[in-house]
């Protein structure tokens, strides 16, 4: 890995990768180019092992014999808690925010998931699809989350972490938070992709990754007639 670059991970696209939730990488990358910042994107499978000094990671949605499977390999590997211990920012939507919790449920149990998140997640009730938004946490400084969700699991916040957003539409966690964060690690119900819909959260974690105070704006007409577009779409606008 080089040293100047900022080190991006989509991690196990072999396994997480539903709703091009692999855009994400995309938007981060073209969003830190755009600035001058070099970055090195990599993809690593899931027989793969994951890099402990790359910036930052991020993890997908997926079915739940997948997502069993990458939690699996996650704790075996060790290597995104270890840099997250280093500083490493996360972002991980759906499958990959539950797996990141204590625990979640896949394919009629309870599985272990790798503790970065203080959040449980279980299975109870009908699966949820649709247009998600909502306000988020203002200590994030970001405009109003918008996504598209579509999960069985229902989420539970213990005292560790925060919500990402209060839900203005759709159901998140459980139809009033919706995601979680602490430090540096997001969890989002959001696919879109989330980066795609929400630029500004792209943006926190290239602040998160560079320790810029602030990014040089681009322009963002084409993302903001996506998001309002959206947003009305959800009756959240
Ligand atoms: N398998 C999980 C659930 O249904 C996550 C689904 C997803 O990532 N879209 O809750």
């Amino acid at each position: 890995m080089s040293e100047s670059a900022l080190g991006i991970v989509w991690i196990y696209p072999d396994l997480l990768s539903t709703y091009g939730d692999r855009g994400n990488m995309l938007v981060l990358a073209h969003r830190a180019e755009r600035r001058g910042i070099a970055v090195e994107p990599m993809l690593v499978r899931s027989d793969e092992p994951l890099p402990a000094t790359a910036d930052i990671y991020l993890v997908g949605g997926g079915e739940d014999g997948p997502q069993a499977l990458a939690a699996q390999r996650l704790t075996a590997d060790g290597n995104l808690l270890r840099a997250v211990n280093q500083g490493a920012a996360v972002l991980a939507v759906c499958a990959g925010y539950q797996l990141l919790g204590t625990s979640f449920h896949a394919k009629g149990a309870q599985c272990p998931g790798l503790d970065l998140l203080d959040v449980t997640s279980d299975r109870t009730g009908t699966r949820v699809v649709g247009e998600l938004s909502g306000d988020v946490d203002p200590r994030l400084g970001l405009p109003p989350l918008t996504g598209f969700e579509n999960h069985g699991g229902r989420t539970r916040l213990g005292p560790g972490v925060a919500p990402l957003a209060l839900v203005t539409a759709g159901f998140g966690n459980d139809g009033h938070t919706e995601g979680a964060w602490r430090g540096k690690i997001l969890g989002s119900y959001a696919h879109g992709p989330v980066l795609a819909r929400n630029p500004a959260i792209a943006d926190l974690l290239l602040r998160w990754a560079t320790g810029a105070d602030s990014l040089a704006p681009l322009d963002d007409t084409w993302s903001d007639k996506l998001r309002a577009e959206r947003l009305a779409a959800a009756g959240a606008a």
